[in-house]
């Protein structure tokens, strides 16, 4: 088989990028290891930058996200027993953010992918990439029990951090610059309304919570728990007291519903340079990590896979490869920028044993600060917002 453009892994960065593709023209395969079902039900993210929601829309991917997605114009930072809020749009020209289940974008793309009678193939195993310093680089992989190989002009690992591509790249080509958190996030899905009408970014003696939504039925909450953390230690009833405690006020109770989905996720900040090597360009988890404090894994995802597509396109158009060969740097620079943004809050938010309780005085000094000088308070708006330029 031949294709233009091979795509490795059908999550928010492989799917979007396809589409963007295709909008222009371009043909792709994309090869994904899972089954449509579990990708279209694997609980992440869901808080999607302006820029991002409007990438969606004006691709033709958006039309349920602009419906069902939940414009949100603020966000709270709770500490020492009380709430403040920051103005996201007053501070942030107007921007807003977009409140949508990384798993509603994903089944938009598939059904956009699928409708259109385009390659996507699931449950495909055996995955390795090949010849990427050539001009005809391939996948090899197994479908329906027979084994395939795919010759394309660039191939694009939008495989996750776990996946096949990075490690694909020569150990002497790739830098890796990666830090690790003593802490994880517990994380529930929960039958019941949101609470509050904004997240809640609590900072609490007794570590973290996050007080967030999918939906008008659907909240998701999270507590800091340690990286290991036994799921079997925390029935359902102890999750929701433990939200009370950190979340809780005086006069305001969280409401409780039944747990849907419980899962704990570890912290990472991990970046990989370039973002490629030869005809292979990394998009997304395949090339960075950052904690979710920040809320910025899914859309610097997206965003790789826009700056690829625009510069694909490009290639195609004029055969200039001028733009395939600042995709890294280009990328970079907003990664980074991110994964400051993202160190930083968790760094503020999150209850590190190791910086005791002259760290604890450092936080509420910083959140102080953040809540009441409009300029810090403008520094987290934009950076959360997302920035349109970096
Ligand atoms: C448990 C969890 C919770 C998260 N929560 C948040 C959050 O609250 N907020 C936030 O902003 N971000 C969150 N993130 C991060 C966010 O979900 C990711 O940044 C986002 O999914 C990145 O998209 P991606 O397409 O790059 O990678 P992925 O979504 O990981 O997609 C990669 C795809 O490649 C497939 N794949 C892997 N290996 C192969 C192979 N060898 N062959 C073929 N296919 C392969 C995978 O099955 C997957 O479908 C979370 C991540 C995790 C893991």
């Amino acid at each position: 088989m031949r294709t233009q453009v091979g795509i490795v892994g059908a999550g928010p960065a492989g799917l979007t990028l396809a589409h963007l593709l295709h909008v222009m023209g371009i043909e792709s395969v994309i090869l994904e290891h899972r089954s449509r079902d579990y990708i279209e039900h694997r609980v992440r993210a869901g808080v999607l930058e302006h820029a991002i929601a409007e990438l969606l829309v004006d691709a033709g991917a958006g039309d349920r996200l602009r419906r069902e997605g939940i414009v949100h114009h603020g966000i709270e930072l709770q500490f020492a027993g009380e709430r403040h809020r920051i103005p996201l749009s007053e501070l942030a020209d107007g921007r807003t953010i977009v409140i949508y289940g990384q798993t509603e974008v994903v089944k938009d793309l598939v059904a956009l992918r699928l409708d259109a009678g385009l390659p996507l193939l699931f449950e495909v195993s055996d995955v390795s990439v090949d010849a990427l310093e050539s001009e005809r680089p391939i996948v090899r992989y197994t479908h329906d029990g027979e084994a395939q190989v795919l010759e394309c002009d660039v191939i694009a690992g939008c495989d996750g951090f776990h996946g096949i591509c990075r490690p694909s790249i020569p150990t002497t080509v790739l830098r890796e610059f990666s830090r690790e958190y003593d802490f994880g996030w517990l994380g529930i899905l929960a039958a019941v309304a949101p609470s509050n009408d904004e997240l809640v970014y609590a900072h609490h003696e007794r570590g973290f919570a996050l007080l967030s939504l999918r939906s008008p039925e659907l909240s998701r909450l999270y507590i800091q728990c340690r990286p290991d953390e036994d799921l079997d230690g925390w029935p359902d009833e102890r999750v929701w007291e433990e939200l009370q405690i950190r979340l809780g006020l005086d006069g305001w109770t969280l409401a409780e519903g039944r747990v849907l989905e419980k899962g704990v996720t570890g912290m990472r900040s991990y970046v990989a340079e370039p973002m490629r090597h030869g005809r292979l360009f990394l998009a997304g988890d395949a090339a960075h990590i950052v904690p979710p404090t920040g809320a910025k894994g899914l859309n610097l995802a997206l965003h790789d896979v826009q700056v690829l597509a625009d510069a694909l396109g490009a290639w195609y158009r004029t055969g200039s490869q001028a733009l395939l060969d600042a995709y890294s740097t280009e990328c970079l620079r907003r990664v980074w920028r991110a994964e400051h943004f993202s160190w930083w809050m968790t760094s503020m938010l999150h209850r590190a044993d190791a910086d005791g309780d002259f760290g604890l005085r450092l936080q509420l000094s910083q959140l102080r600060y953040v809540t009441t000088s409009h300029a810090a308070a403008t520094s987290l708006a934009e950076n959360y917002v997302g920035l349109e330029r970096v």
